[in-house]
């Protein structure tokens, strides 16, 4: 830890919240630049929605969801429609406010019309998403896994799940909601920030009982009562590999952003906390995505009324520990060489986002070199990417839409496409013709840059960001590819431009050459 300031370069740099450091020139850093951003309710909701358009059956595992205030009209009659075609359907809904964590702002709503539009959705924007009825209980009570994932490079992209995690139960018998427990937050809510106030919360010592227990003792429970947990695991590992991609084109932008090729910069990688739901039938459902999971190894406990005392939690040791101690094996840089070479190891604290040091530390850590590797515990962190990548890798079309929006972004530096950038693409391209003249273009940009601009929250720069390009694609797609079905319309545009920005690369060499 460094209060006075860094005079090193380090080897491997741990921020407390978020990457932002520009005086790093080479090591690696332990977040991605705009992770948060791009995990946030409303930017997964957007991302997830994406690639449900292109692979509806691939992407059913994210709840269907809504954008407020700008999606209430789509959602109040996206609601009556399905109600109409099935009178029996008695549906229930969540509200999240966008930005929040730890349960802060939700509540559970029977009809689009309990929306609180008063204040707070106004101020604050929201997602509201079908309320999953049935999960799956033990012990009669909802709960849901933390699941700690660590995406240790983007590209190429490379993804480790840890092998074991948390299971936070609520603190009150599950009932299916209705009008009378809606507002039963210990029985609906599994957060642990939440239901540690509940007088039924359990600490308790054995990985097994209590509120918070590690995710294999499900497994294990689930196991004896005879299902099937390898396919849990499979479809476990599906859901975080489909997550993530479809979140590396928005990161990617931000990346090339903070650290532009070919200028020296440090590499990232994150531990990631998922959240993820158990239907009935073990389906996982995805909750969220948290880039900064809590990763602390005790709990307050109320000695006396008023007085707190901090004490350990074995079984958030068990899991976080092993999560940590993985992810510094797997990025460590000196692995081979860790006899002669000491890890040099910078940690920014998350309350003041300066350096901090510990008195009468020294910059190298004394015994920085460990021990042999085979003195360590087998690694908890199981590689599924580019493990798994041949039945994934087809998912992955918006990623090279977005290859095409950072290509045109021209100057280093930005995160969204002026409208001379649009038309280069297009020019480049050759998308233009007689029945979609440049004035077209230019119409087509403002009118989507417009609308993504009045409901964006990111107003620092003005032009195109990535969502607003991606929606700009798929028209063209639609619009050039009439018959197909969107995924095949969007490739083939994509290999159309791929394959004339190619040549044109090809006749620029030639001409430079010459
Ligand atoms: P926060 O970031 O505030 O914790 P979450 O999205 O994790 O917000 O939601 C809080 C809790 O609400 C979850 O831990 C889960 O118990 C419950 N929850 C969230 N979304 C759903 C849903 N679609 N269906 C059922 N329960 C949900």
């Amino acid at each position: 830890q460094f209060p006075f300031g860094r005079r090193l370069p380090c080897d491997i740099y741990w921020h407390g919240v978020s990457f932002h450091d520009s005086n790093i020139f080479s090591g690696q850093v332990n977040k991605f630049p705009g992770m948060t951003e791009t995990v946030r309710k409303i930017t997964l909701s957007r991302a997830m929605r994406t690639m449900r358009d292109l692979f509806p059956l691939e992407y059913n595992f994210y709840p269907r969801s809504w954008i407020l205030p700008e999606e209430l009209p789509l959602f109040v009659a996206e609601v009556r429609t399905m109600k109409d075609s099935n009178p029996s359907w008695k549906p229930t809904f969540i509200v999240k406010p966008d930005g929040g964590c730890q349960g802060d702002g939700i509540y559970l709503i029977k009809d689009p019309s309990d929306i609180r539009l008063t204040g707070s959705i106004q101020s604050r924007p929201a997602v509201v998403q079908e309320y999953i009825c049935k999960p799956l209980l033990v012990d009669k009570l909802k709960f849901d896994i933390r699941l700690y994932v660590l995406l240790k490079s983007l590209e190429p992209l490379e993804i480790y799940i840890a092998k074991d995690g948390l299971s936070r139960f609520c603190t009150e018998p599950y009932q299916e909601p209705t009008l009378k427990n809606l507002h039963q937050v210990f029985m609906h809510l599994t957060n642990y920030s939440l239901n540690i106030h509940s007088g039924n919360f359990i600490h308790s010592a054995s990985a097994n009982t209590g509120s918070k227990r590690t995710f294999s003792s499900i497994l294990c429970r689930l196991s004896s009562r005879g299902a099937d947990v390898k396919k849990l695991w499979s479809d476990i590992i599906s859901l975080v590999i489909k997550t993530i991609i479809a979140l590396t084109p928005e990161l990617k932008v931000y990346y090339q952003s903070d650290i532009p090729a070919g200028k020296p910069g440090p590499t990232c990688f994150q531990i990631l906390g998922f959240d993820i739901l158990l239907m009935k039938d073990l389906k996982p459902v995805l909750l969220e995505v948290n880039a900064n999971p809590s990763m602390r190894i005790e709990h307050e406990q109320e000695l006396s009324p008023g007085v707190f005392e901090n004490v350990p939690s074995p079984v958030d040791e068990k899991v976080k520990v092993a999560v940590i101690r993985d992810t510094l094996r797997l990025v460590d840089p000196q692995k081979k060489k860790r006899k002669d070479t000491p890890l040099t190891l910078c940690v920014l604290c998350c309350r003041c986002q300066s350096p901090e040091q510990a008195p009468g530390a020294s910059e190298e850590a004394p015994d920085a070199a460990p021990g042999p590797e085979a003195a360590l515990p087998s690694l908890c962190l199981k590689q599924v990417f580019p493990k798994y990548a041949r039945h994934f890798s087809y998912l992955r079309l918006v990623d090279r839409v977005a290859a095409l929006f950072i290509r045109f972004l021209g100057v280093k530096g930005t995160t969204k496409l002026g409208p001379t950038g649009f038309r280069t693409f297009i020019r480049n391209c050759k998308l233009s013709n007689s029945n979609f003249s440049m004035a077209a273009v230019d119409i087509l940009y403002i009118d989507i840059t417009r609308r993504w601009n009045s409901m964006g929250i990111d107003h620092k720069e003005s032009g195109m960001c990535l969502q607003a390009f991606v929606e700009a694609f798929f028209c063209l797609a639609q619009k050039k590819y009439k018959a197909l079905p969107l995924h095949k319309q969007v490739l083939s545009l994509l290999e159309l431009c791929e394959c004339r920005l190619a040549a044109l690369h090809g006749q620029r060499l030639v001409w430079g050459c010459g």
